[in-house]
């Protein structure tokens, strides 16, 4: 211990406030530091996979279809532009091996070589992900110490004061007992948490099934033939996803309309699609609102720019309900469903809050084979599911599942179990729920106070268990106003 201290009491807390020091050197300098190391080589990895993946692919469609003749294609200049070039002989392929070696292949030797090159990658992936789930667990430790020492400092501060106005004298050792117990066990119950990740190799979210990274792909519902024939289709993975993790933290810009549409041809009304081939995914996005302007804003700046990173085809539809009754979130979900198909021929619906942000590029805005839950984990929880049957924030149906459930339960005005409820409906019908690996499906949630947990909503889920007429079929509301907005569609309505 350095320094002078007038009494004991004193002391202690000179003794704290030097460790807290510590730890929060330890975890700005050292932690985060190899934490920021370690996610720019994921990073790169997750480039190289997917430039291998990308070359993987063309090889087989070569291989399935060997043109004659010859392949005819264009060759990047630089700039915006291409030059038309023409390959007459497509059985032998240049492959860098890396070290600025390329080395002649077969198609089949090519395809040999990236199998194996992929699969040393990946395995690399995966150990790059433990050791980062290892040092986010280190951070979160010791924030957790940080925590206490300031609760411990502020709580002796506070006895200090008492005593010394009460001029008692209170056993502060017995006290500083139990506050110690609390401590030790917060340390404990951490320490647990900490270590699951190094069992378990990822997230904590392990103990809930989900899609691994290498089998995302395969789990998407998109076309698969040239629709209006009007160019190719567009790649099942765009090309243009680069960065991985995109997004760290909840600071996100808020831009202005015209700053979002000078970088982005979005057309009136929210539309977007690519414009040189045919995107695979029609896609809705159904944003429930009322009175959350700076949420909006800056969920748009982000998402627009984020989707057409993705080559979708898609639609930002937000329904805002009208003041007077309490907020219906689900209603305005069956309510945009319906009335963006009288626009669109949307066959993939993803009912988004506005307040939440996915961080990975790769988490694909499209439909899967079953309804998903589209976050694995979400900064507000910890990166931790809470509970598995949860469905709440942003989910992504197809239109046919949608219908087959009858939509979502039209009863629950205010906070909570609406989402519940629509679990409960996928599994009646047969379907499941999943999820997306936790590195893909992370997002964080853009600040707001908690809002008040509606009462009775727990029995009304019960309840409302066997009610299969309550949804779409039995869907009343008046729209009051609707307009295509610059940046999305909107319609007023009242329910
Ligand atoms: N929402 C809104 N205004 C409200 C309450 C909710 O626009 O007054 C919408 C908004 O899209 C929000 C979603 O409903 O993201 C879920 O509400 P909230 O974020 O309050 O719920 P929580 O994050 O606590 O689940
Ligand atoms: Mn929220």
């Amino acid at each position: 211990m350095t320094g002078f201290c007038a009494d004991v009491d004193e002391c202690i807390m000179m003794a704290d406030r030097e460790k807290l020091v510590k730890y929060e050197h330890f975890v700005n300098n050292v932690l985060r530091e190899d934490l920021r190391i370690l996610l720019e080589d994921r990073e790169k990895l997750y480039e190289n996979i997917a430039a291998l993946s990308q070359l993987k692919q063309i090889i087989i469609c070569i291989s399935e279809d060997p043109h004659e003749e010859g392949l005819r294609t264009q060759v990047d200049l630089g700039s915006n532009f291409y030059i038309q070039a023409h390959v007459p002989d497509v059985s032998r392929i240049y492959v860098n091996v890396g070290l600025g070696f390329h080395i002649e292949f077969t198609l089949k030797e090519a395809l040999t070589f990236i199998d194996k090159k992929l699969g040393i990658l990946n395995e690399k992936l995966s150990e790059s992900s433990k050791k980062s789930a290892k040092i986010k667990g280190q951070i979160r430790l010791c924030y957790e110490a940080i925590g206490e020492l300031q609760a411990l400092d502020k709580t002796k501060l506070t006895l200090i004061c008492k005593m010394k106005v009460n001029k008692r004298d209170v056993p502060l050792k017995a006290v500083n007992i139990n506050i110690t117990k609390v401590w030790i066990i917060s340390v404990f119950a951490n320490f647990i948490l900490w270590l699951l990740p190094i069992f378990f190799g990822k997230y904590t979210d392990v103990l809930f099934p989900y899609i691994a990274h290498n089998d995302i792909t395969q789990e998407l519902v998109g076309l698969i033939g040239p629709t209006e024939n009007k160019f190719r289709m567009c790649p099942v993975v765009s090309p243009y996803l680069q960065n991985t993790l995109r997004l760290l933290d909840n600071n996100v810009d808020s831009l202005v309309d015209e700053e979002i549409l000078m970088n982005n041809d979005i057309q009136a009304g929210g539309v977007w699609e690519p414009s040189d081939c045919n995107s695979r995914y029609h896609v809705a996005l159904i944003i429930p609102y009322r009175n959350r302007s700076q949420h909006l804003q800056q969920f748009l700046t982000y998402m627009h720019p984020f989707l057409v990173r993705q080559q979708l085809k898609y639609r930002i539809v937000v329904v805002e309900q009208a003041e007077g009754v309490a907020f219906n979130r689900a209603k305005l979900f069956n309510i945009g469903f319906v009335e963006t198909l009288k626009l669109s021929k949307a066959d993939c619906f993803i009912f988004h809050d506005v307040d939440l942000l996915p961080q990975n590029d790769y988490n694909i805005y499209a439909c899967t084979h079953h309804p998903r839950h589209m976050y694995s984990a979400v900064d507000t929880l910890r990166y931790h599911l809470p509970y598995r049957r949860l469905f709440g924030g942003a989910v992504a149906m197809q239109q046919v599942h949608f219908k087959k459930v009858n939509g979502f339960s039209n009863k629950f005005y205010g906070w909570g179990a609406e989402d519940d409820d629509m679990y409960n409906r996928i599994e009646q019908v047969g379907l499941s729920v999943i999820r997306f690996d936790p590195r893909v499906a992370s997002y964080v949630m853009l600040s707001h106070s908690s809002v008040w947990r509606t009462e009775g909503r727990l029995e009304k889920l019960q309840d409302n268990k066997d009610d299969s007429e309550d949804g779409l079929s039995s869907l009343s509301y008046h729209v009051l106003d609707k307009k295509e907005r610059s940046l999305y569609t909107w319609f007023l309505v009242s329910c």
